[in-house]
């Protein structure tokens, strides 16, 4: 599954935040072959699709699809040469699919900072240097090999070596992996082998103080971090970790109440799953019938029978075609039945690229 890893300073609300995501967790019924680690918490994505498909197709449960959070501590100045956690961190950090930065853009006396101030860019940075340190390792661990394969005429080590030093270049200059243009599919498999933590997409999490999570960008903090996120094409996610501790003790009804007293449409966990979603550019289809009303995550642009393979590998193989509709068309209608009457359920074959709220029926051959 998808996987989010929380990175940030001590002190700065981690720990706040991902205790918030344990107890909100995902009910462990629908999980359970995910053995769960203390630094691990599986959360729902919230669809309010479902419960309207449930009613309809009288669906005896919903689930929802899920996200996961990897609780990365042990980042600290110098964690790239083995201070504190040192590598261990790096290890989990290379397994994730995105990143989401908290930065502390509270004030509070009582809270002491590593550095002694609240000042989230440079905060940012010491982070980012860790990550850049750690990546150029990993480049110059390759770096001679290739340099040699390259002059000796390997195609392969060609590509590879080009990549490498115009990575390297970057590195070197501060800036993330992420920043150098990759061209092809020779150099795009290169890179995923790399495993490089600063290929990864990132969101930073402002957590700001309770009184600010109502209008955050007029902390001039916040405002540094935004400046700061749309320079790298990074997004920032203000919350307020504090509040969403608070909200994780309460049920769905007192949630709404203290949402809306604070001017708040949704929880900052729900933004920042929605924002991860968005970062690693992934939409939901679903599915419906008696058994349960369904939410399957894929990546935009999945064909009809990779996304029927989310489901099942055998459903892949034995593909057919699918019968789909949209979640809006099928809800103006009413019913399947209708739907099919007014002619919006479609058979789809195997170029089929799936739509966000597609609600799809897979054929296959078994
Ligand atoms: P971590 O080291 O990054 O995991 O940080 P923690 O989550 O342990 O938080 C460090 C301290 O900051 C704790 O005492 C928290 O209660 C406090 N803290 C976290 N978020 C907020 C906040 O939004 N406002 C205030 N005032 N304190 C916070």
């Amino acid at each position: 599954g998808l996987s989010i890893g929380i990175v940030g300073l001590p002190n700065v609300g981690k720990s706040t935040l991902f205790n918030a995501i344990t107890r909100a967790g995902a009910e462990a019924a629908n999980y359970p072959f995910c053995t769960i680690e203390p630094n691990v918490g599986v959360v729902d994505v919230p669809d309010a699709r479902l419960p309207v498909l449930a009613k309809m197709f009288n669906s005896a449960r919903i689930v929802p699809t899920s996200i996961k959070f990897i609780d990365i501590a042990g980042i600290v100045k110098g964690a790239s040469k083995g201070e504190g956690l040192g590598n261990k961190f790096l290890h989990h950090i290379r397994e994730v699919d995105a990143i989401a930065h908290v930065v502390r853009c509270f004030e509070d006396p009582n809270v002491t900072h590593v550095s002694g101030r609240v000042d989230p860019l440079s905060d940012i940075e010491v982070i980012n240097l860790e990550l850049i340190l750690a990546d150029l390792e990993t480049i110059e661990r390759r770096y001679e090999r290739s340099a040699k394969a390259a002059k000796a005429g390997v195609k392969e080590a060609q590509v590879e070596h080009g990549l490498l030093s115009r990575l390297k270049e970057a590195l070197e200059a501060g800036l993330p992996a992420r920043s150098v243009a990759i061209e092809g599919d020779e150099e795009a498999r290169v890179l995923r082998d790399l495993h490089l933590i600063t290929a990864k997409p990132v969101m930073y999490i402002a957590n700001v103080a309770e009184e600010h999570v109502a209008n955050p960008f007029a902390v001039p903090y916040v405002a540094q971090v935004k400046e700061l996120a749309d320079r790298e094409g990074s997004e920032v996610v203000p919350i307020s970790a504090r509040i969403e501790s608070e909200l994780a003790e309460m049920d769905d009804e007192e949630r709404a109440a203290f949402l809306a007293d604070l001017g708040l449409a949704e929880s900052g966990l729900d933004r920042v799953i929605r924002h991860g979603y968005h970062l690693l550019n992934l939409i939901s289809f679903l599915t419906a019938g008696e058994t349960e009303a369904r939410a399957w995550t894929i990546r935009r642009g999945t064909k009809a029978p990779q996304a029927a393979g989310v489901i099942h590998s055998d459903m892949e193989r034995g593909f057919i075609r699918a019968e789909v509709v949209s979640y809006d068309d099928l809800v103006t209608a009413g019913s399947m039945a209708a739907a099919r009457e007014a002619g919006k359920v479609r058979l789809e074959g195997k170029d089929y690229v799936m739509q966000d709220g597609d609600v799809v029926t897979f054929r296959f051959n078994v």
